[in-house]
């Protein structure tokens, strides 16, 4: 019968602590307004957290932008980074010419190569 009084309890799917005395953290509800399908986000954060004044919209995956009172939060996007890329940073070791000349050189060794090896294949099926 000892076995069996288990049974029935799954752990980690409830508590079996109860909640007397336990204070609960103040929290506060922000709303957020998607700026591409307007539908509201509300998000609730501890109330001594400072909000974030973006988050991604629920609905679409879109910036939604934090509510407070009618307007909404204004945000500053001009110093946001914008990503460097692969042609970004080569044009700053490299100028067009240099480039130019680079590819040039290039393709005549590429040129060059393919020519011996069609040579060679050419000569093997002679010789075959
Ligand atoms: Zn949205």
């Amino acid at each position: 019968m000892a076995d069996r009084s288990l049974r029935g309890i799954r752990l980690g799917a409830s508590s079996l602590q109860s909640e007397e005395g336990v204070v609960f953290h103040q929290r506060t509800d922000y709303t957020y307004v998607c700026t591409l399908c307007s539908r509201e986000t509300v998000m609730t954060f501890a109330a001594d957290a400072d909000a974030p004044e973006a988050w991604e919209c629920r609905t679409c995956g879109a910036e939604a932008v934090l509510r407070v009172g009618d307007a909404v939060v204004e945000i500053d996007h001009s110093g946001d980074k914008v990503a460097r890329t692969h042609w970004d940073m080569l044009l700053e070791r490299r100028t067009l010419p240099e480039l130019e000349e680079l590819l040039e050189e290039r393709l005549a060794f590429v040129r060059g190569r393919r020519g011996t090896v069609e040579e060679k294949v050419v000569g093997e099926r002679l010789s075959a």
